[in-house]
């Protein structure tokens, strides 16, 4: 089967040299195999996600000929698919609401004198939620109650079963050890998804058989492998890359600030100087 590979960036700002490496890879890796590269906007945060952002991001694409096959998927316009799979979780005693505050958590926590972290750098959740009757919960979401959904993490092992969960990364086997997420957010209080939930569900519809992305969400794999098995959704192959650049697309090992790929097009540059550039 030809290789189907993703760029999914957030758009949160303008596309930088990062994000140019990242969609790089993921062009590169379906015309080398012959298959599909795929764009995905993943704007579940209506906060911070624009849509002039979104189009911008596509028309960057278009201009350093990064094209892309099919149509862009949107996630914004997929919540009840999202929902769908939360409810699921949860019908099968996976994932329950959680109706704690961040404050809430954090008191908690250090009333019980400790804060261990979770494998995403938050605090470990205590799980006081996690014991609520569904009969209580229903009538709490119904009367409007505000709530996140968390996967209950020792269920959700134990449903995993065996075979043990593993992944490749660059070829090479993994075993997946998604424990130390603890009870770890599905569906965020303000909108009802996040992005370990999405990603993983729109990889499966959109048969993505090889995600690259960068290296700091190789982490966060362990527990989509975990996902994938409860959904019976198939595990794609990994391939995660080197961060070549920081958060606003600056150079890791000299701060020579790099801006965005408008802002290189506005001074002039050609597409071959741009691609050049975040190809080091
Ligand atoms: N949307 C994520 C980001 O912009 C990438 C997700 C992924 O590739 O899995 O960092």
């Amino acid at each position: 089967m030809a290789v189907v590979t993703r760029f999914a960036p957030s758009p949160t700002g303008y596309l930088h040299l990062g994000h140019v490496h990242a969609a790089f890879v993921a062009w590169d890796a379906a015309r080398r195999g012959g298959g599909r590269f795929l764009v995905r906007l993943e704007d579940i945060d209506p906060l911070r996600c624009r849509a002039e952002f979104a189009a911008a991001a596509l028309q960057d694409l278009a201009w350093l000929g990064l094209h892309w096959d099919g149509d862009v998927r949107q996630q914004s316009e997929h919540f009840s698919e999202y929902r769908r799979v939360l409810l699921d979780l949860a019908g099968r005693g996976l994932a329950y609401p959680c109706f704690c505050s961040r404050a809430a958590i954090a008191r908690e926590v250090a009333a019980a004198g400790a804060a261990p972290h979770g494998a995403d750098g938050g605090i470990l959740y205590p799980g006081t939620c996690r014991g609520v009757a569904p009969g209580e919960w229903a009538a709490r979401i119904a009367r409007g109650d505000a709530h996140a959904w968390r996967l209950d993490m020792a269920a959700a092992l134990d449903a995993a079963g065996r075979p043990a969960m593993r992944f490749r990364e660059h070829g090479a086997w993994v075993a997946a050890d998604p424990a130390p997420f603890g009870d770890v957010v599905l569906g965020r209080r303000d909108v009802p998804a996040s992005y370990h939930l999405c990603v993983t569900h729109d990889d499966a519809v959109q048969d993505v058989s090889l995600v690259t992305r960068a290296e700091d969400l190789l982490p966060a794999t362990h527990l989509h492998v975990l996902l994938q098995r409860l959904m019976g959704w198939p595990t794609p192959d990994y391939a995660h890359h080197p961060m070549l650049f920081g958060a606003g697309g600056e150079r890791l090992s000299k701060r020579d600030g790099s801006v965005s790929v408008r802002e290189l097009r506005a001074r002039g540059m050609a597409v071959a100087d741009v691609l050049r550039m975040a190809r080091l």
